[in-house]
């Protein structure tokens, strides 16, 4: 296996090459030991940050943004956004606060407060 990445670490945006199998890999390219981890994260159990909104019931045509506390494994994704999508709170809402929990080992938390 050979691809080709651009670390996402920090705004350097190194352009790093990943080589070889299973958990047998070199990463070359990267500037630091953050992109190597990086490189053979995102090649052996890539995990993504999920970003969306919840219906505000109470206040009309009133999302709040959301996103998953931690990342999530990026094969679960679609059940994440499952989850998201058949959500719905009540205003008020505070930042922070967790409006899906126990999702992949962590919450989905507001991002903004909605009065
Ligand atoms: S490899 Fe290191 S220096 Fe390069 S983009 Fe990634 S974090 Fe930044």
């Amino acid at each position: 296996m050979k691809r080709n990445l651009i670390c996402i670490i920090c705004p350097r945006g190194c352009a790093m090459t990943v080589e070889g199998e299973g958990t047998d890999l070199t990463v070359t390219g990267n500037t630091c030991p953050k992109g190597k981890q990086y490189a053979i994260d995102e090649c052996t159990h890539p995990m993504r940050t999920v970003t969306s909104t919840v219906r505000v019931t109470n206040r009309p045509d009133t999302m709040v943004s959301v996103k998953t506390a931690a990342p999530v494994p990026k094969d679960a994704i679609f059940e994440v956004m499952k989850r998201i999508r058949a959500t719905t709170v009540k205003a008020p809402v505070k930042a922070g606060a967790v409006l899906v929990a126990d999702v992949f080992g962590t919450d989905v938390i507001a991002t903004k407060s909605v009065e």
